[in-house]
């Protein structure tokens, strides 16, 4: 009989996972890989190299490093659409790819929610190429500003304040400083603004563990507008609702952080999807597909204990990895597949190099201590994806300043 065939799409934390995992177990299983890239890279870090901190290198390492070839094949190609009827996979360059199993992590987009001048006239932190997109951006208006003497090119407007956003201006306001020297700009003169639709800053975070994060950023020099919807992104401005008033910031650097919305494959391919997210069985299978996993930020996983689907991150895409490489070992073997279940490890979040805000364990943490448990995820995250080696070459080990 025909060895099955199990392919899994995308190679971020979710896919590469799945990937190390199949890896482990000797399955009678032909497994393929598909990756728009040669390499990984740690999407949670993607604000600092859109902010400059670091360089992109810093973030990626090469899918050689984990993807063994005597057990995997790897194809660098983008996924254009499942087509569920016929099980193939269509591709940018190269043939349909058939499958007997599919494990679809493709990861998440920028979500614009329809807001008109999103796409053309701000920058989003989705990967690799826009996160430098953005990093050559703002240094191009904070250097002509040298000659331009225009104000705008100092001034920096960043849609939303949710997860991605604090953590862009905790390490942009660390390196603006650095920048200031760099460029020759007065750092008087920068204006930062954040402009975020609910009332509610970092409302996953008790109150004044929230309030600490944003009084460092107020204090670096960020004003906060809260409350205020966007209403639309104009080339060099941004539009938003305060009481029944449109008001206008002047900005010409504008970074698009609202949300992200699951890969436009999914519901490109007819997957019944909300925001590109399908509402997964428990095993994280798809309902009617059962042969197709999805996981990570294309799937929606119920959290039985508020009704509501747990927020997308890659602790959750992790942990979902596991239990897929479990399932696929029982789907291969006749046996009956486990539920999915998951329990928070805590949640972090940067406000620059040294300084964090975390909740682990009902505890509550602030300052450099938080920062040091965020370089803790990293490495782990590493190890979990990558190996012994890359963590050594591309883990945060700087605890010491
Ligand atoms: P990804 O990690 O996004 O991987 C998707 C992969 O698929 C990529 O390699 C991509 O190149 C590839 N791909 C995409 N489309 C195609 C295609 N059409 N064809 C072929 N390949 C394709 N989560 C946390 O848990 N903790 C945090 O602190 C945290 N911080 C974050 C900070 C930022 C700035 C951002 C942007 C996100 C953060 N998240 C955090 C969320 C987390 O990054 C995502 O939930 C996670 O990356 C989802 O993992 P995934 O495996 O679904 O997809």
């Amino acid at each position: 009989m025909a060895k099955k065939k199990i392919v899994v799409l995308g190679a971020g934390y979710g896919g590469l996972r799945v990937i190390k995992g199949l890896q482990k177990k000797h399955l009678d299983a032909e497994i393929v890989l598909v990756n728009k890239n040669s390499y990984h890279y740690e999407a949670t870090y993607l604000h600092e190299v859109a902010a400059g901190t670091h360089d992109s290198d810093k973030i990626c390492f090469d899918l050689k490093q984990v993807v063994n070839e005597k057990k995997v094949t790897f194809i660098q190609d983008t996924v254009e659409k499942i087509n569920k009827d016929s099980k193939t996979v269509s591709l940018q360059k190269g043939n349909d790819l058939s499958y007997d199993y599919l494990v679809v992590a493709l990861g998440f987009e920028s979500e614009s929610f329809n807001i008109p001048g999103v796409e053309e006239n701000s920058l989003c932190l989705v990967d690799i190429p826009t996160a430098t997109a953005a990093r050559k951006h703002l240094e191009a208006q904070l250097a002509n500003y040298a000659t331009s003497k225009d104000v705008n090119d100092l001034s920096i407007a960043v849609c939303g304040a949710g997860f991605t956003s604090i953590e862009y201006l905790g390490e942009l306001t660390n390196l603006l400083p650095k920048l200031a020297k760099k460029y020759g700009f007065p750092l008087e003169q920068v204006k930062i603004t954040c402009i975020e639709a609910m009332d509610k800053l970092l409302p996953m975070f008790p109150e004044k563990l929230s309030n600490y994060a944003i009084d460092k950023l107020k204090t670096r020099g960020v004003t906060f507008c809260v409350g205020t919807p966007i209403k639309e992104i104009k080339s060099g401005a941004v539009v938003y609702q305060k009481g029944e008033q449109l008001e206008e910031v002047a900005a010409n650097t504008i970074i698009w952080t609202t949300g992200v919305k699951g890969s436009s494959v999914i519901e490109g391919s007819g997957f019944d999807a909300r925001r590109g997210r399908v509402m997964v069985n428990e095993d994280l299978t798809v309902p009617s597909n059962e042969e197709i996993f999805m996981i990570g930020d294309v799937s929606a996983v119920m959290n039985k204990e508020n009704n509501r689907p747990y927020p997308t991150t890659a602790q959750i895409a992790l942990k979902q990895a596991d239990t897929v490489v479990v399932n696929l070992e029982a789907k291969l073997n006749n046996k009956a597949t486990q539920a999915f279940s998951f329990t928070s490890a805590g949640t972090v979040c940067s406000i620059g190099d040294n300084e964090a805000i975390a909740e682990v364990g009902g505890k509550h943490f602030k300052g450099y201590l938080a920062s040091v448990m965020k370089k803790g995820v990293a490495d782990k995250s590493l190890l979990q994806v990558g190996s012994a080696n890359v963590l050594l070459k591309k883990g945060r080990f700087d605890f010491y300043h």
